[in-house]
């Protein structure tokens, strides 16, 4: 498969699954837009080694998502977007009467509502184009919930019913879209609770990925990122093309139970 001549815009890509996925779709002949809402010089460091390693061009361009405005100028400044993949994201973990109400504003901003922006903003481009792909990362939370994740779960609901829609709105065009669901992959995002979960349960580091955080995951086994970039690279092949509107996890059987 190539994705030589398409650009692909990968939100929070410095880091994680996104990063695993501008790689991925790099290696594939894509020309990638990384994203985060920092503007460091690792940043663009980072473009430049994908662009050189993968024979394509690699960028990096500086956009707050939580902040609707920046997230369509995200799009509007990367010019082309043939694929767009919507990964930004944050976790708090906190009771519904406890939960910070910043928080809960940020994580909606952040996970939701930039990928109506980006989306919306996407495609008229995909339309001129004539093809394109959206790829959003939801997360097995996406169809499952879990106590204290409120935020967390009402965003990735709400982007798995959006992807829907989009796939609705486009199904007569050459467009797909798509949502991705995660189980657990070991990237800061999940490194931030293991702390917490070690004071919580009286564990040692070990037996509270085993015996905690990996239980929902029967393979008992974190996803990688390569895992991930390579599930979304499927997306933008011609194989996929008739796949639009449904969920793909990406879990260990996680959503099997
Ligand atoms: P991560 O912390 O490594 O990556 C998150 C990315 O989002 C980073 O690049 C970060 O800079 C960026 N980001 C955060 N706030 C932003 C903002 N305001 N504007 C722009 N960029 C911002 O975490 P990750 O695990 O790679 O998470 C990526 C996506 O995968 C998230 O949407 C997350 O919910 C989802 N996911 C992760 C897991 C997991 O187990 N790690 C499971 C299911 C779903």
């Amino acid at each position: 498969m190539s994705l030589k001549g398409k650009t692909a815009v990968v939100t929070g890509s410095n880091s994680g699954i996104g990063l695993g996925v501008a790689e991925e779709l790099a290696r594939a002949g894509a020309d990638v837009v990384l994203n985060s809402y920092t503007d460091s010089e690792d940043d663009h460091a980072l473009a430049e080694r994908i662009g050189k390693e993968h024979g394509v061009t690699a960028r990096y361009i500086q956009a707050d998502l939580s902040k609707g405005a920046e997230a369509r100028a995200l799009i509007k400044q990367a010019g082309r977007c043939d694929i767009l993949v919507n990964n930004a994201g944050i976790q708090h973990v906190a009771s519904i009467e406890d939960f910070p109400v910043e928080k809960w504003d940020a994580i909606i901003a952040i996970m939701l509502s930039s990928a109506f922006h980006t989306t919306a903003e996407a495609l008229p481009i995909m339309r001129e184009a004539g093809w394109g792909r959206i790829v959003n990362i939801a997360s097995a939370h996406g169809l499952r919930a879990s106590p204290y994740k409120g935020a967390y779960v009402a965003a990735k609901h709400g982007v798995v019913g959006f992807t829907k829609v989009t796939a609705l709105e486009t199904a007569k065009e050459p467009i797909t879209a798509n949502a991705v669901c995660p189980g657990y992959v070991l990237t800061p995002l999940v490194e931030s609770q293991i702390p917490d979960t070690m004071e919580k349960y009286g564990m040692d580091r070990e037996t509270a990925l085993n015996d905690v955080i990996l239980t929902r995951q029967p393979s008992r086994e974190f996803a990688t990122t390569e895992q991930l970039g390579g599930t979304v690279a499927f997306l933008c092949s011609d194989a996929a093309a008739q796949i639009t509107g449904t969920t793909i996890s990406v879990d260990g059987g996680w959503t099997a139970m």
